[in-house]
């Protein structure tokens, strides 16, 4: 039998305690701030649905056992895009790769969060009872993305030296101004 789970309000709880997983392929268009650090290169770049970035994810609920303690709720959480995003040196898109692959344990409240976050590796969240798996994704995703995008080697601006080109040729074919006086001199009145 196949339970039915929704990532806009997850019950971790449940998910942990019957150590579930999922993982899918998710359109950009449920990623509004990831939309916001995608490169719009032109008005065709979103043609078609097919060649729109889309993020890879996988979600698994863990109960961790603790001698003399309540279990512990984990989820682990993997995510990963190729997104196109401005590079800061030519200005050109770049596809980048985001990816993000993080622990959660889930604590009670907001003051166990603080006693115990700094001698954590994992992150601590306070478990509520509807989870928006979406949202921990789209913050973890962004909070992955480089901050200052660029190509490794910056792609040659063929247009631009194209253009030099033709520049410099309009240039050598222009009369030199000092024969063109001589011919003037030449012509008689
Ligand atoms: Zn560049």
């Amino acid at each position: 039998m196949e339970k039915i789970f929704d990532l806009n309000r997850l019950n971790v709880k449940a998910f942990a305690r019957e150590h579930l997983s999922l993982q899918g392929l998710q359109g950009l268009s449920q990623f509004a701030r990831l939309i916001d650090l995608e490169v719009k290169t032109g008005p065709d770049s979103h043609n078609t649905a097919t060649e729109s970035p889309s993020v890879n994810w996988a979600v698994q609920g863990e109960l961790v056992s603790v001698s003399g303690s309540e279990d512990q709720i984990w989820l682990h959480l993997k995510a990963e895009l190729h997104l196109p995003m401005q590079c800061q040196r030519c200005m050109g898109a770049v596809t980048v790769k985001v990816s993000s692959d993080q622990s959660f344990r889930f604590v009670p409240d907001e003051a166990t969060a603080e006693a115990e976050d700094d001698a954590s590796e994992e992150d601590l969240l306070v478990l509520t009872p509807e989870l928006n798996v979406w949202e921990l994704i789209e913050d973890e995703l962004i909070m992955s993305a480089p901050l200052v995008p660029k190509h490794e080697v910056c792609p040659t601006l063929v247009p631009m030296s194209a253009v030099d080109a033709a520049f410099e040729d309009a240039l050598d074919a222009r009369p030199n101004p000092f024969a063109a006086l001589a011919q003037l001199k030449k012509k008689p009145n």
